[in-house]
C-alpha cells in the first residue's frame, strides 16, 4: 500500500502552522484512500527532535528528523536533496509541502529532482482513481482551475490555511536520519534571517486577520484595527497596497497579488474597496467580513457578512463586543 509524505516546516526550532497543515492533509488523503502510512520529515538545528511528538499527534505514523547545526536556517540545497531522497524511494503516492514562501522554493526543487508532477498552491484535493484532483486559483483568483494529476509520487504544495491543522493522535515511530548532503558542502549557505517585527503574529499563521485600507482615512486610525486584532488575541494585522504604498503600514503587511496570499478562518476587511489585486490575496479566506460605507463596494460581492457604515465608528463597537465575548468564555 502506498504511503503519503508530508514535509513539516519549522522556524527557529518551532513548528510552523503550515507544517502541521501538511501533516493533516497527508493524513486525510491516506485515510480517504484506505490506508497506507503518513511519513513526515522535519529538519532543523539540534533540538528539533522535540517536535516529533506534536507531528505524531497530528497524524504521522513515522517522523523522520534531521538535526544539524547547519540547518538552523532553511538551506535550499540540503533540504531539497534530503526530501527528494526520502520521497524518491517509490513508496509514496503523494507528498505534501506548503505553498509558503519556503515551500514555493522547496517543492519545485524536489519535483525537478524527481521528475515528478507538482500541483502548486492547491486549495483543495482528492484522490480519484489513479489521479489526484486538485483545485488551484489562477488569474489572481478570479478562476479556479481543476487539475487531474497522475504519476508517482504526485507533489502538492498547499496554500497556507487551505487545510486546518487538526489532531489525529498516533504514537509515531521516530527516527533521526542524516541530511542527504552535508550542509557545509552546500553552494548556497544561508547566513542570516532578517526578522521583521517578531512580536507580531505572522499573516500566514494567524487564524484571524484584521485588514485595513484607505477607508481608515489616516495612518493613526490603524490603531483601531490593531485594537480589534488584540481583542481577538490570535489575529494579525494586514493592509492593502494603497496604504503600504503611502507608508501607513510596512510592505510586509500587504495582502494581495503583489503581497501575501492568505487563507485565515476569518478575514475582516476594514475600509477596503475590494480591488481584484487585493482579492487575489485573500478571497480563499473561510469567512470574510467587510466594513465599508459604500454599499456598492466590490468587497461586498465576496463577503459572507457586510456592514455598511463608517469604519471609524464601527471598529470600536466591534472591538468592545469581541472583548466582552472573550471575557465571557
Ligand atoms: C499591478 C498591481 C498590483 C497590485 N497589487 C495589490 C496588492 O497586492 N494588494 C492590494 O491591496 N492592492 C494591490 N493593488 C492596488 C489595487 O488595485 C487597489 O488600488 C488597492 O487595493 C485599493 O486599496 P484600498 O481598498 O485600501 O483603497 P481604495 O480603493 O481607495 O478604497 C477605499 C475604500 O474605503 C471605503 N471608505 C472610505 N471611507 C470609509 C469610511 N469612513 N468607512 C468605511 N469605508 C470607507 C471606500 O468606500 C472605498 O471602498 C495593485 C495594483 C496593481 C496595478
Amino acid at each position: 500500500m502506498a504511503n503519503t509524505f508530508a514535509f513539516v516546516e519549522s522556524l527557529s526550532g518551532a513548528l510552523r502552522r503550515v507544517g502541521l497543515e501538511a501533516v493533516t492533509a497527508a493524513r486525510r488523503l491516506a485515510d480517504a484512500t484506505g490506508g497506507g502510512e503518513v511519513h513526515a520529515l522535519v529538519m532543523g538545528a539540534p533540538g528539533i527532535l522535540a517536535t516529533a511528538e506534536v507531528i505524531g499527534a497530528h497524524g504521522a505514523d513515522v517522523v523522520e528528523v534531521v538535526e544539524h547545526a547547519g540547518l538552523a536556517l532553511y538551506s535550499p540545497e540540503v533540504v531539497a536533496a534530503t526530501a527528494a531522497a526520502r520521497i524518491g524511494d517509490g513508496s509514496y503516492r503523494a507528498a505534501f509541502f506548503s505553498a509558503s514562501a519556503q515551500g514555493k522554493d522547496l517543492a519545485p526543487r524536489v519535483a525537478a529532482k524527481l521528475g515528478a508532477s507538482l500541483g502548486a498552491d492547491v486549495t483543495a484535493f482528492e484522490a480519484s482513481g489513479d489521479a489526484i484532483v486538485v483545485r488551484h486559483p489562477v488569474n489572481t483568483g478570479k478562476v479556479i482551475a481543476t487539475l487531474s494529476i497522475t504519476g508517482t509520487p504526485v507533489l502538492l504544495s498547499l496554500r497556507p490555511g487551505a487545510v486546518t491543522a487538526e489532531r489525529a493522535p498516533r504514537t509515531a515511530r521516530v527516527a533521526t536520519i542524516a541530511p542527504a548532503i552535508d550542509p557545509a558542502a552546500a553552494r548556497v549557505v544561508p547566513k542570516e534571517l532578517l526578522a521583521g517585527n517578531t512580536a507580531k503574529l505572522d499573516l500566514g499563521e494567524a487564524p484571524v486577520i484584521v485588514s485595513g485600507g484607505r477607508g481608515l482615512r489616516a495612518p493613526e486610525n490603524f490603531k483601531l484595527v490593531e485594537d480589534l486584532a488584540a481583542a481577538f488575541g490570535n489575529a494579525a494585522v494586514g493592509a492593502t497596497r494603497a496604504v503600504t504604498d503611502d507608508g501607513w503600514r510596512p510592505h510586509t503587511d500587504q495582502i494581495g497579488q503583489t503581497g501575501r496570499l492568505v487563507s485565515p478562518d476569518l478575514y475582516i476587511a476594514c475600509g477596503i474597496s475590494g480591488a481584484i489585486q487585493h482579492l487575489a490575496g485573500m478571497r480563499t479566506s473561510k469567512t470574510i467580513v467587510a466594513i465599508n460605507k459604500d454599499r456598492e463596494a466590490p468587497i461586498f460581492k465576496i463577503a459572507d457578512y457586510g456592514v455598511v457604515g463608517d469604519v471609524l465608528q464601527i471598529l470600536p463597537v466591534l472591538t468592545e463586543a469581541v472583548r466582552k465575548a472573550k471575557q465571557s468564555h
